[in-house]
This record gives C-alpha cells, structure tokens and sequence, in this order.
C-alpha cells in the first residue's frame, strides 16, 4: 500500500495535473435541444448545437425549447457566432430571438454573427428579411439591440433551386460548412454538412422525399447523418405530410446510397415515437449502419 501511495506521489510531481488523464474533445459533437417538432408532446421544436474542440459555436435551427434545454445544460453559448437554419417554420427558428437575447446578456463584447437560411418564396421571408423582421431596426424586437451587448448580423440568404450547386458557406481554421437545396413542400428549405478535422456531420432538415439526390451527394460518407424522421411509411400518416417529409423507407435507402456511417432520427412525431420498432425494420431493410433516436439533451461525439 506504502508503495502505491509513493507511485501516486511520484506521478503526481512528474505529471501535473494538466497533462494527466485529460480526456481528448471530441473533433464535433452534436447536442440535442430539441429533439421534436411542430407537436407539443415534451420534445423542444428542432435545434442542435455543434461543438467544435468541446467549444459550442454553432446553432442549428432554434426550435421552441431551445433556450430552456441551453439553461438545463449549463451550455456556455458565449462563442456561438454561427446559426444555420434549414427551414424558416415556428418549429425551427420560434426561439431565435430568445437565443439572441440571452447571448446578449452574457457576453463581455461586441457579437458578430453570421446567419445562413435559405432564400424566399411564396409566403416565406428571405432569411434576411426574417432576422430583419426579428431584431431589425423596425423589427418587433427593435430594442434587443439596445439590450446587453452590441450585436451585428451578417445574414446570407442561400439558392433554394434544387439545381443549385453544393456550397461552401464556412471555411475557417480548418471549420467547413457546406449547404445544398432541399424541398419541404411550399417552405424554402436547405441542409448542411459541417466537416472538421477529418470528420463530417450532416443536417437533413425537413425535407420530402424530392430533394434525396441532394442530400445523397451532400451526406456522401459523413460520418453522422441526421435525418427528420416525422411520418410511418405510406399509408400509415397522413397523405399530405409525404409532400413534406421522407419516410422510414426512403431514409434508410438515402443513408445507404450515401455510405453515412451513423443515422440519428429527429424531429420525431408522436406516432413516430409510437412505432420505433417499425421505423428501425423500414431503415434496417436497406441501411446496415447503426440508427439512434434522438432525445432532448443527447450528446452524440463525432471523432476523436
Ligand atoms: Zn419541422
């Protein structure tokens, strides 16, 4: 026992603590805020934040619960500059300004952010216009400006054309974002893929089954793909939610097609949550990589 004690000390003196047992950050790691969508069954509406380094920076999509899970875990959002939105519904951005004002009230200085979202059409503001409508200088929340910390907002609005090319949206210290178009029915929608040290995670968004070729080539062996998963395979939900989501069956053929080395379904629906076993057969039947439901507070690492 004396002898252990020694070692402990000698190790101790020769290994600071700084250099022992450090466990390695993983290279991205996706948390869950929000693991539902536009129900209120006890999931938050659709959000993510992505760690880089073990460093939370960026935020996608800012569905209802955002800001309450963000509290839960303790997260620290004080370097979150980035947010991605796939889609402009309430169930995706309804706690983006709540996002911004709490950001605000932590910060020691000025916030530049950077905001991606896709581009107008029909009733949807361009994502310019939508932050602008938010938190501009005649938007219904004028004053969050003059609220804790300066802000500025360098918003880009992407190509929702499904012929549009594959974009890099983010290239910085080795950090890349890429988007492409998808479909969501009526709503203009696209989905991203973020890479870093050798690592790649890709966001679906919502989307119909339309857009698949896209989000294919854009998850092409990611090593997280996470998919909206919000209807059973035909017939079992209502016929005009598949000219807004994939079923089981097509995103578990998408995820093979792809070589996507992990799928995590989100955005889970009621009768989704209800027939997991069901969904995993329909995915199983082509995909052969692990699938894992998603749950508000989930930590999922992607890389050492
Ligand atoms: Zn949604």
């Amino acid at each position: 026992m004396k002898t252990l004690m020694a070692l402990v000390v000698v190790a101790a003196v020769l290994f600071p603590a700084s250099l022992m047992a450090i466990p390695a950050k993983p290279a991205l790691e996706v948390v869950v805020l929000g693991s539902g969508g536009p129900r209120a069954f006890g999931r938050g509406g659709s959000s993510f934040i992505v760690e880089v380094d073990g460093t939370p920076r960026i935020l996608l999509d800012a569905g209802p619960g955002a800001f309450l899970r963000i509290g839960e875990l303790n997260l620290d959002v004080g370097k979150v500059d980035t947010v991605l939105l796939t889609h402009l519904h309430i169930d995706h951005t309804g706690d983006l300004a709540a996002f911004f004002n709490e950001r605000a009230l932590t910060s020691d200085g000025p916030i530049s952010y950077r905001i991606f979202g896709p581009d107008g059409a029909g009733l949807f503001p361009k994502t310019s216009r939508f932050v602008d409508l938010l938190v501009g200088k005649d938007g219904a929340f004028a004053y969050q400006k003059t609220f804790g910390a300066d802000e500025s907002f360098a918003v880009r609005d992407l190509d929702i054309r499904l012929d549009s090319p594959r974009t890099k949206i983010v290239d910085e210290n080795g950090l890349v974002v890429e988007e492409i178009a998808t479909h969501h029915g009526d709503c203009p929608s696209v989905a991203y893929r973020i890479s870093y040290k050798g690592v790649a995670l890709v966001f679906s968004g919502d989307m119909d089954a339309s857009a698949l070729p896209n989000l294919v080539q854009l998850a092409k062996n990611a090593d997280l793909l996470i998919f909206n998963c919000a209807v059973l395979d035909p017939p079992a939900s209502p016929p005009q939610l598949y000219d807004l989501h994939t079923p089981p069956k097509k995103i578990g053929e998408a995820a093979q097609a792809s070589g996507a080395r992990r799928l995590l379904l989100s955005h889970l629906a009621p009768d989704v949550e209800g027939q997991e076993a069901a969904v995993r057969r329909s995915i199983r039947a082509s995909y052969p990589g692990p699938v894992a439901f998603a749950s508000d507070k989930l930590r999922v690492p992607v890389g050492n």
